[in-house]
């Protein structure tokens, strides 16, 4: 493990801060009593995480200081019934929220987590903090008569991680490789999107596939906080091996690429709707359900449940988002020079869906529903190449741009560490070459 003096010294430095405040702005008869409280604070449990503690628990630092209350946010809490629980003075609660935007957080606490409060011994409230996330705590102390918040932001350690699984008997899908691994869900999830174009998940996993994925955990203060983005990562399934390594271009998008620098992800999703099956197919010489006669359906249908998201299949930009007659509320999405996609039967159209505005894949665009022509709640999704109809199912999808001749310098110069670490991680498990063995016996 990695020493985190920084983090260390990031506290200490903020509890110093911190005391400083309180006891600066301490009414004078106060501060000589307080004064020698930061020597005993910097080694104390106040700073410490509080999800263990019962509430109402008093945090008494030393008998004569001032004392912290921990209390936890109850269902249904807000600050005031909070303040009334505890007997804190209203005007104390209107001076809090007097200070505004800094404070609005208070606004919307959650239940299940703390809030920490410090109550001078004739019942004034001398300072509250919020842990906002794992990075972000607010502090709110009192300055005479009023209160000043400050946002205690902590920096986070990234540190990069490996892992190496297999797929087995006992661990038959990518969930139970990961997860023996010591993989968080996040992390494969995050795994499986980066290879969903290859690999079907669901379907194609087999005894002795294996993966390797280097990935980012996140500190605070000496503590793992949650996982970053995966870095790089390689899956060998049923004999054939993929590998992407992430990189960011000049429009500060990442994506992730092969070693070659071409995009894992194509430019559409086959499905723009989850959840969902497909209820009538691509067919030139149907019989229509409603006009009872031979029209042709040059799209595909996905029955799906009213209110299901409907998601871009590809970048581009929306250029109609309205409602007619036949189509009900529909958007059309233009996908550079050559791609249409259309989405007919919406229920509604999602926020921030509208004529010119620019949509990523796999944004969501609107809902399924029933609106226009049609008999149940299904999404009718039309792929047009060079204006003309072709079956989403069917047509050859282009792949995503790879990256950029100007942009191959930079790509290879920032993804060759990473793609050195990779193929060492895979070259020391052993894996690539020998299959069959344990990927941890190696050479
Ligand atoms: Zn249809």
């Amino acid at each position: 493990m990695t020493s985190y003096p920084r983090a260390h010294l990031k506290a200490a430095t903020t509890l110093a801060v911190f005391l400083t405040v309180v006891i600066t702005t301490l009414p004078a008869k106060e501060s000589a009593k307080t004064a020698r409280v930061p020597v005993s604070l910097s080694i104390s449990p106040v700073l410490e995480p509080s999800s263990e503690r019962p509430p109402y628990e008093d945090l008494a630092i030393e008998s004569d200081a001032i004392q912290w209350t921990s209390v936890r946010i109850r269902p249904g809490d807000n600050l005031s019934i909070i303040f009334g629980r505890l007997g804190l003075k209203a005007s104390d609660l209107q001076a809090i929220v007097n200070i505004g935007t800094d404070v609005s957080v208070l606004k919307k606490i959650v239940a299940g987590k703390t809030l920490d409060l410090q109550i001078s011994n004739t019942g004034e409230l001398l300072g509250l903090r919020y842990e906002i996330d794992a990075l972000e705590r607010l502090l709110v102390t009192r300055v005479g008569d009023r209160f000043s918040a400050y946002l205690d932001v902590s920096e986070p350690e990234v540190i990069t991680a490996f892992q190496t699984a297999r797929i087995s008997t006992d661990s038959p899908s990518l969930y139970h490789a990961g997860k023996r691994a010591g993989l968080s869900d996040n992390i494969i999830m995050k795994l499986s999107y980066i290879f969903q174009w290859d690999i079907s998940f669901a379907l194609d996993m087999r005894k002795g596939d294996q993966f390797a994925v280097i990935y980012e955990e996140i500190y605070v203060e000496g503590e793992k906080v949650k996982e970053g983005e995966i870095l790089a990562a390689h899956f060998q399934n049923m004999g054939k091996v993929y590998s992407a390594v992430q990189f960011q271009d000049d429009n500060g998008l990442k994506n992730y690429y092969t070693p070659e620098g071409r995009s894992l992800r194509k430019a559409f999703l086959r499905d723009p709707v989850h959840f969902s099956h497909v209820s009538s197919n691509f067919n030139l010489r149907r019989l229509h359900p409603i006009h009872k006669r031979v029209m042709p359906h040059r799209g595909i249908d996905y029955a799906a449940n009213k209110g299901t998201p409907v998601v871009a299949a590809g970048d581009g930009r929306v250029t109609i988002a309205r409602q007619n007659n036949a189509s009900g509320r529909y958007v059309v999405i233009q996908h550079g020079q050559q791609y249409t996609t259309k989405y007919l039967h919406l229920s509604s159209f999602a926020k921030a869906v509208g004529p010119g505005k620019n949509v990523r894949q796999g944004q969501t665009i609107g809902y399924v529903g029933s609106t226009g022509w049609a008999t149940a709640p299904h999404l009718h999704f039309e792929f047009l190449v060079g204006g003309v109809h072709r079956n989403p199912k069917t047509v050859k999808l282009p792949n995503a741009s790879p990256i950029l001749a100007s942009n191959m310098k930079r790509f290879k110069t920032s993804t060759a560490p990473m793609l050195m670490q990779l193929s060492s991680i895979v070259g020391n498990t052993g894996f690539a070459r020998t299959p069959q063995k344990s990927p941890r016996k190696g050479s």
